[in-house]
Order: C-alpha cells, then structure tokens, then sequence
C-alpha cells in the first residue's frame, strides 16, 4: 500500500513569496493579549511578536525557517511528496478536496517544510511545521519527511532542529497517520544512538500526537512564552476526571514548572539559544 507519492513536479506557489503577505486583509490587527491595535507591517516586522506585551502570534513555516537561518536561505528537501488520501476518506467534504485547497492557498504539498541550511554558522537540517496546511496535522507525509530528515541528520552527523505547531494525528489518515508516531521516534532513537543531537521548538499550539512523538523528544525542549502544549484538549481532560483543571493548565509556563520542558524561550532570542546548546552539545 503506497500512502503518499511523489509528485511529478513540485507544486508551485500560486503567488511568489513576497506577494503572498501583502495581500492579507486589512491592515490592522489587535493583539488578543493586551488589547493594542497594531500595524500588520510592524508586527511582521517584529516577528509576529506584540511590541507592547510580547504576545507571540503564529508563525507560518517560510517566516519560522527565516528566523532559524542564516541570509533566509535554505534547500529545501522531499517538496514533492503528498497524501494519496488511503482511506478515501469525507467528513464535512472529501479529503482529496481539503488537501487540493490547503495546497492551493499555501502553495504546500503538505503541512511541514523539512530544509537544510546555516544556524548562526551551524549547519543544520531545520524542520517547520505549518498550521496553516489541516491544523499543521501529522499524516504519512509529515512523518515521512521528519523520517528523512532525521535519517539525513544521522548519515551526515548534523543537527536536527523541528519548530512544531500542531493539532496531532491527521483523523483523515486514520492508523496511517498515528503510526508515524512509531516510525519518527525508531528515527529519532538511531539519531540518539549516534549521539547527532536534536532540538525540539514547541510554539502555540503543539498538541495531540505530535506532542506525544517528536516535539517532546529532544535533547531539549524548548517551547515559545505562552504556548498550549498538550495531548488531549483540557475539556476533554475536563470531562474525563470531573475536576475543574488548574490556572494556565497546558501553558508553557505551566509545564516549565512541572519539569516537562527545559527551556522557554523568547522568538527573537530563539535562534541564538540553539546556537549556544548546539556549542554546547558539539563540544
Ligand atoms: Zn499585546
């Protein structure tokens, strides 16, 4: 049984990079933390990061790989591979329609870029998922691209470096999507036994299977202020115990506390912290 494919040519981007974020409605946006009105130009400019209160609003793949990346210049790897849809599967409308939709409007074969390039000097191989493509959704393609990208990781002895932002298992890919949980963690256990190391980035929101595999598997794990990180949602925890659950429950803040996490760390300071634990890992 094949679950993805290699498409013959990659899918191109309907609008170049540089156009694609001038065309976003509106120009003004207000930060759902403290209230302000911001300028979308600022808070581009800013690293999608309130000026005011230092809210972090999301980050999509292209501008997480920029950020992560010396010059914004990066090979890309595996842009060609997509979802074969294995289960023929429709809810609310076929999954072959979602997908051709969410690549149309991203110009993405699927919800991760895997890419490899400099970290402040560091060659890395640097992985960033996209919200954007199904609720950033972990199916055989995302497992099949962080598989490869660990496995290029150990076979080259270089870093490995995934920002995740999730909402878990692709429901459309049923068993097929949960068992990449299997296969990226055998993948990131060889790395481990190559003694390669692997940073993990946990931004808002990282939860489901995706927090169950990879993303808390790190030699560190480090998450962005204010992320929901979690497994199940907290009504369904809710729900399940009977129990009214904490202040902050799932909130990066909480989870430091509670010893889940190593590090939290500010978006703009994110990329010279890996710098300085990859030193550190290296020596
Ligand atoms: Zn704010």
């Amino acid at each position: 049984m094949v679950w993805f494919r290699r498409e013959k040519k990659a899918i191109e981007s309907p609008v170049p990079p540089d156009e694609r974020r001038v065309r976003t409605e509106g120009m003004w946006s207000k930060c759902q933390d403290c209230g302000q009105i911001l300028w979308k130009k600022d808070l581009e400019a800013n690293w999608e990061v309130c000026p005011k209160c230092q809210h972090h609003f999301p980050l999509d793949s292209q501008r997480r790989l920029e950020l992560l990346l010396d010059d914004a210049r990066w090979t890309e790897h595996d842009t060609a591979l997509s979802s074969t849809d294995p289960l023929v599967f429709t809810d609310t409308k076929p999954y072959k329609k979602r997908l051709a939709d969410a690549q149309k409007k991203l110009g993405l074969a699927d919800a991760i870029r895997t890419a490899e390039g400099s970290l402040h000097g560091r060659r890395v191989f640097c992985c960033a998922m996209e919200f954007g493509f199904i609720g950033g959704s972990m199916g055989a393609v995302v497992g099949e691209k962080v598989t490869r990208a660990a496995e290029r990781a150990r076979e080259q002895k270089t870093p490995l470096v995934i920002a995740s932002c999730s909402g878990g298992a692709r429901m459309m890919e049923g068993a097929v999507s949960l068992m990449q949980m299997g296969k990226i963690c055998a993948a990131l256990g060889r790395l481990d036994e190559a003694r390669v190391p692997y940073i993990s980035v946990l931004a808002d929101p990282t939860t489901g299977g995706v927090t169950a595999s990879y993303a808390m598997l790190g030699d560190l794990n480090i998450a962005e202020p204010g992320a929901l990180i979690g497994f199940a949602g907290p009504r369904v925890i809710e729900q399940t115990i009977r129990q009214k659950l904490p202040e902050g429950f799932q909130r990066a803040e909480f989870l430091l506390e509670h010893g889940m996490l190593d590090a939290i760390v500010h978006r703009k300071e994110l990329k010279a912290y890996i710098a300085n634990a990859l030193d550190f890992f290296l020596a």
